[in-house]
């Protein structure tokens, strides 16, 4: 594949700008050799399709999957990278790869994949796209997402990490796995390829990955809570900053990070930190300072005309929501309130996700439900509800009418909720006093 630098791979036709490369993959629902001449209308240099065609800006391959999977996994082979970190988890990945990428950027050249790229597809496009990027940098970070079986353990395959960290195996997703030992093995696969001098990274607080990991040859260290080489002692906050205090291996620290960190946030932190020490960075607090949180609708928290409003619609599970409420518990304010859309892709579970989303919600003092999507009904099974809509500008209506100074006011959905359309709504008539 002759590809130059800076060029775009693309495998959805929409999207395609002049000079972008155009593979065409079959997926469930389209197969993408339907769309390869709508590519090439859109200024695609050259596609890759399974099907010959006359025109010599495409390219037969009997299998563009393959390709691009072989090509990535080329590329990496020859690249001279120092350390490749591997991150996986229920929640916190992203998170965490910027945190990492963060100190380690002060100790040599960092790679990381960009956005969301952490599929199949999208961690081989990351390789072929920025592949001089990868060919001369000390440290490569890769986010591994999963949303079924065995897509962990390829990437795992394809990547070949010296450093695997396992952040947390929490209830994200779980509808697409068959049970809780599945999704265990899934997440836990991405140690598979350690070697001896290679090292796993893990959340000592969970028995289950303790026990899933116990028989590994590779040198394990452990973050968390309560176990761990690394233990986040204590938090707290004041102004907009959060103070950590925290014992790695033995030695208690504290550092003061800008922005206000969740619970979950911060064992991200610990698990960056301890991935930085276990590659003999001795003092990486001194970097952490200007890491700033949070990226991207990721527990952002704002004051809008005396009213705190906290905006963690970038994704939802559970876990998450537990990891905010701890956080908040600690904010000064005088009301809460929670406005809630339903957490995706928990199939069988959803009913049980619902009900166990309304006893945390049980917290707040009052509850605002945001039903686009309905699975979030079932919170009623388990918690009084306030108001509930379908309809972004009614839920912000009614905010504004119910809310006063002081207040704080939690945004949760999954992405495919959207809820950040409410929350655009609330934001607007509070700055307009609409
Ligand atoms: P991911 O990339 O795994 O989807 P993100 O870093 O994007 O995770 O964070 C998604 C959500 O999870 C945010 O609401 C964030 O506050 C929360 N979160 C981050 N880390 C953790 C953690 N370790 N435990 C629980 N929740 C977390």
């Amino acid at each position: 594949l002759k590809l130059t630098d800076g060029r775009k791979i693309r495998i959805d036709s929409r999207v395609v700008k002049i000079g972008d490369v155009f593979i065409a993959l079959k997926g469930t629902r389209v197969d993408g050799n339907d769309f390869i001449d709508d590519a090439l209308k859109r200024g695609a240099i050259f596609g890759v399709s399974n099907r010959s065609s006359d025109n010599p800006a495409v390219f037969f391959h009997p299998d563009p999957k393959k390709l691009l999977i072989e090509a990535a996994a080329f590329i990496l082979k020859h690249s001279k990278i120092k350390h490749k970190i591997a991150i996986t988890g229920s929640n916190g990945k992203t998170t965490t790869k910027e945190i990492l990428a963060s100190i380690l950027s002060d100790y040599g050249k960092v790679f990381k994949t960009p956005g969301n790229l952490n599929t199949e597809i999208g961690i081989p496009i990351a390789i072929l796209e920025n592949r001089s990027q990868l060919a001369e940098c000390d440290y490569a970070i890769f986010e591994f997402g999963t949303s079924k079986k065995g897509d962990i353990s390829f990437l795992t395959d394809l990547v070949n990490p010296d450093i695997a960290v396992l952040l947390n195996v929490g209830t994200a997703h779980r509808g697409n796995f068959n049970d809780e030992t599945e999704l265990l093995q899934e997440k836990c696969s991405i140690f598979e390829t350690l070697q001896k001098d290679s090292t796993a990274i893990t959340n000592g607080d969970d028995k289950r990955i303790r026990s899933m990991i116990s028989e590994l040859s590779c040198k394990k260290l452990f973050f968390g809570q309560r176990n761990g080489d690394l233990k986040i002692m204590k938090f707290d906050y004041s102004k907009n900053n959060t103070f950590v205090a925290f014992k790695a291996f033995g030695e208690m620290k504290m550092a003061k990070l800008k922005g206000i960190w969740n619970s979950g946030q911060l064992l991200d932190f610990g698990a960056a930190y301890l991935t930085a020490l276990s590659l003999k960075i001795e003092e990486p607090l001194l970097n952490i300072n200007r890491i700033i949180l949070p990226f991207n609708n990721r527990f952002s928290v704002e004051n809008i005309a005396g009213i705190i409003l906290i905006n963690d619609c970038y994704n939802s599970s559970l876990e998450s929501v537990e990891s905010a409420i701890k956080s908040i518990a600690k904010l000064k304010k005088e009301r809460t309130f929670a406005v809630v859309g339903s957490i995706l892709e928990q199939g069988k579970y959803s009913k049980k996700t619902h009900e166990e989303l309304g006893r945390l919600l049980n917290f707040f003092d009052h509850i605002v439900l945001y039903t686009k999507d309905t699975q979030v009904e079932a919170v009623q099974n388990t918690a009084n509800i306030d108001f509930k809509s379908s309809n972004p500008e009614e839920v912000a209506e009614w905010l504004k009418k119910n809310c006063r100074y002081g207040d704080l006011v939690y945004f949760k959905a999954s992405r495919g909720v959207a809820l950040e359309e409410a929350i655009l709504s609330f934001r607007r008539r509070l700055q307009s006093g609409e």
